[in-house]
């Protein structure tokens, strides 16, 4: 039963919706709310069978919250997931479906874009719900494409850990190499690039990291060899759990700091970093740019200035995990989960 899931125990909610005439089946989880209404995205996917639905729900609603209040967001931490077939039908009346489970929980659950589900399907959402945010926006205005702004935490953060470990004030001559120049990756190499950083890059597109390196001066490598150049920092923005036993006894850098989420395999690689001495950002303090963007848009608090001022305490937010880290022994990832369990009162 889904309450003898193990990463149920600590859920305020885990609720299923059916709409039989949309076909639409979905699962919302709502890991707290302690902070405010809880907040995250909606996956569109297809599992092999319901039960890895019901985990992965759950996990990243907790994770949700954790970056919630650690980003010192008034939400708390929630997730829903549309159980897709394998040939992924989606329709409007399945979206449609979907808004009305949303709007059904009366604001406990606020919901964004995630993995499969586009801005055209936000909207559908917003016509059966106001419990949404992540909807296209005027500009100057809070909302809309979280990825710059994602990147911006990100160089922030890079620097705030460069500073720390190599006592240098800017980037340039700082070597970074970036796994991934998607939206995140490629926006951090081009602020990396005007601070005059030199620049290994690699992505599965090939061509993509090629035509980056050739436009910013810097090199690419192939995927396969990105997390074991030698650099001052390692910036996975591409897949989470890429940081395991293996690719961890290869870093040749003193810092790993990036965008994507669940960089971690496991807690071990956590320690097992800290271990080698590497200085890590935790993904979801660095990371929450883009969160931070949809969730002031959300809660009404407009401009791109007031997202920008929010980004800006992302530093010393890592500084203060790092500190803790230092001065306790624990791993970085370790203390960040420590600090977010406390300020939504689970401390
Ligand atoms: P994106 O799809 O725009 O870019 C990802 C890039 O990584 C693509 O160019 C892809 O080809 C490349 N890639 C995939 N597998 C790779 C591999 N094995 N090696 C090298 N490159 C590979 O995605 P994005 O929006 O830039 O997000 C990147 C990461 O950051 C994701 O993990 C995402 O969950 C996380 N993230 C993004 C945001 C945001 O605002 N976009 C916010 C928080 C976290």
């Amino acid at each position: 039963a889904p309450w003898d899931y193990p990463d149920f125990d600590d859920h305020e909610g885990l609720h299923l919706f059916r709409d039989r005439e949309s076909g639409l089946t979905a699962i919302i989880a709502i890991h707290s709310t302690a902070l405010g209404p809880a907040a995250g995205g909606t996956r569109f996917w297809h599992y092999p069978a319901p039960e890895a639905a019901i985990t992965d729900v759950l996990r990243l609603s907790r994770g949700m919250s954790f970056k919630n209040a650690m980003a010192d967001l008034p939400l708390g931490g929630g997730k829903a997931v549309i159980l897709a077939d394998a040939a992924r039908t989606k329709t409007p009346a399945m979206i449609a479906a979907f808004g009305r489970a949303v709007e059904s929980l009366g604001g406990r659950y606020v919901t964004a874009e995630d993995v499969g589900i586009s801005t055209a399907d936000m909207a559908e959402v917003a016509k059966q719900t106001k419990y949404v945010s992540g909807l296209p926006v005027a500009a100057g205005n809070a909302g809309g494409d979280p990825g710059p702004l994602t990147a911006l935490g990100v160089f922030l953060g890079v620097k705030a850990a460069v500073r720390r470990v190599l006592g240098r004030d800017t980037l340039a001559d700082v070597r970074i190499a970036i796994q991934g120049v998607g939206s995140v990756g490629g926006g951090l190499a081009r602020l990396a690039a005007a601070e005059g950083a030199r620049l290994v890059l690699a992505d599965v597109d090939q061509a993509r990291a090629a035509a980056l390196a050739e436009q910013l001066g810097g090199r690419a490598v192939a995927p396969a060899d990105i997390l074991a150049v030698e650099a001052d920092v390692v910036s996975p923005c591409a897949l989470g759990a890429v940081l395991d036993e293996r690719s961890i006894a290869r870093l040749d850098a003193p810092i790993v700091a990036g965008a994507a989420n669940n960089q971690l395999a496991t807690p071990e690689d956590g320690v097992r970093l800290h271990a080698r001495g590497v200085l890590y950002a935790p993904d979801y303090v660095i990371n929450a740019g883009g969160i931070i963007n949809v969730g002031l848009e959300y809660l009404g608090k407009g401009d791109r200035a007031e997202v920008e001022a929010l980004i800006s305490r992302i530093p010393d937010r890592l500084e203060r995990v790092w500190d803790e880290s230092a001065a306790t022994g624990d791993s970085a990832d370790a203390v960040a989960d420590r600090m977010a369990l406390a300020l939504i009162g689970r401390g």
